[in-house]
């Protein structure tokens, strides 16, 4: 693991990096310079699903990249459609042969899709893949604390990660404590608001100016501190090491406070609220 990144323990005893990659928009031969600029960064926990269609490039990548397999973590989703028991376990076999790996680090659920209701036949699957070898760590994305509440109730069996929309215009405050109590680790998914106007915010653009740093660096610094682990994406080689460099100052009480107070009740910039929200 590369040495100034510090490590998160996940409640199944997986230790993870304390930022990861986001890959959503890389695929191809494209995507595969993209990806192996980034291990050569120094990322080591890739984020990518099976609805993302690019774990062909993601397992070119690793294939690629002189950073032995066993130092990466590699993280895949399983979409809403195969959520059925079976499918759901033709679908990480799948996802194993698309990547052409023989196990992935972390699996998650996408999303709940309350309405389909069938999240907790695809949790009882999550379980059998990783008693297969299948996956290291099982874990959800977009639940919200009914949906983790009902699987562990009815399984016995509690996530280790819930990835989730977090950003400063929706700091997830309620879901990361739900979270927390259940010993989950958040993630968070578009940790800078993909492209959104948030990086030319004053607030955060005077709390990077005090400490030497970019906004991006700032809002990336401000999730770990929250606790949860950002995975942003970044086409740019210099966005890539730049993202990496924030484990050398720390937010005070009163900048975290600053950036909090620009979350928004309805802080979800694209109307995905897990509740109501179905995708397949
Ligand atoms: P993001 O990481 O918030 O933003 C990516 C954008 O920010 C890119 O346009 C990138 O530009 C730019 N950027 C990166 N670093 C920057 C910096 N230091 N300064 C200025 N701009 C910077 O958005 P995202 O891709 O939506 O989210 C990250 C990952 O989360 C996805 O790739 C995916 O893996 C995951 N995700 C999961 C879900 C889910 O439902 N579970 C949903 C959405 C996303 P360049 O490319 O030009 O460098």
């Amino acid at each position: 693991m590369t040495q100034n990144i510090p490590e998160k323990v996940l409640n199944d005893g997986l230790k993870v990096p304390a930022i990861g990659f986001g890959t959503a928009w890389y695929k191809g031969a494209e995507g595969v310079k993209v990806l192996t600029d980034a291990i050569d960064t120094g990322y080591r926990l890739i984020d990518l699903a099976f609805n993302y269609e690019n774990e062909g490039t993601v397992g070119q990548a690793v294939r690629k990249s002189p950073v032995p397999r066993e130092q990466l973590l590699i993280s895949s989703k399983l979409p809403g459609r195969h959520h059925a028991y079976k499918e759901a376990l033709e679908t990480i076999e799948e996802s194993l042969y698309r990547g052409g790996l023989d196990y992935y680090d972390l699996y998650l659920i996408h999303w709940p899709n309350p309405k389909t209701d069938k999240y907790v036949e695809a949790w009882q699957a999550m379980i059998e893949a990783k008693k297969r070898g299948y996956v290291r760590s099982i874990g959800v994305s977009n639940f919200l604390p009914e949906h983790l509440e009902r699987i562990i109730k009815e399984t016995g069996v509690t996530p280790s990660i819930n990835q989730v929309e977090l950003h400063p215009l929706f700091n997830q405050q309620r879901q990361r404590e739900k979270d927390a109590e259940h010993g989950i680790v958040t993630e968070s998914w578009s940790p800078l608001g993909r492209g959104h106007s948030m990086l030319e915010n004053e607030v955060i653009g005077g709390i990077a100016e005090a400490h030497g740093k970019t906004p991006g660096q700032t809002i990336l610094r401000w999730h770990t501190q929250l606790g949860a682990i950002p995975i942003p994406a970044a086409r740019s080689k210099e966005h890539q090491a730049e993202n990496l460099n924030i484990f050398d100052f720390e937010l005070t009480e009163a900048e975290m406070n600053a950036i909090n107070a620009l979350t928004q009740e309805d802080g979800r910039l694209w109307d995905q609220d897990p509740a109501t929200y179905e995708e397949m």
